[in-house]
């Protein structure tokens, strides 16, 4: 399993994490992320990937 994380502090809602992985982010109500599902694998992981790899803020972090 990978632990997906966010860091709100460097989130300012640009909004690809969740339009790349909405089965793993969601937005709250200013646009910011959410981690939907914190522990990921197989598809959902790929999908976390994809967002770590595009948040132009570098705020998600994953762990494994
Ligand atoms: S892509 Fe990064 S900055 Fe944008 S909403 Fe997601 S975590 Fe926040």
């Amino acid at each position: 399993m990978t632990k997906v994380c966010v860091d709100s502090a460097l989130c300012v809602g640009h909004g690809r994490c969740y339009t790349l992985a909405p089965d793993v982010f969601d937005a709250d109500e200013y646009g910011h992320s959410i981690v939907r599902v914190a522990d990921v694998s197989g598809e959902l992981e790929q999908q976390a990937v994809d967002a770590e790899q595009n948040c132009p803020e570098r705020a998600i972090t994953l762990s494994h």
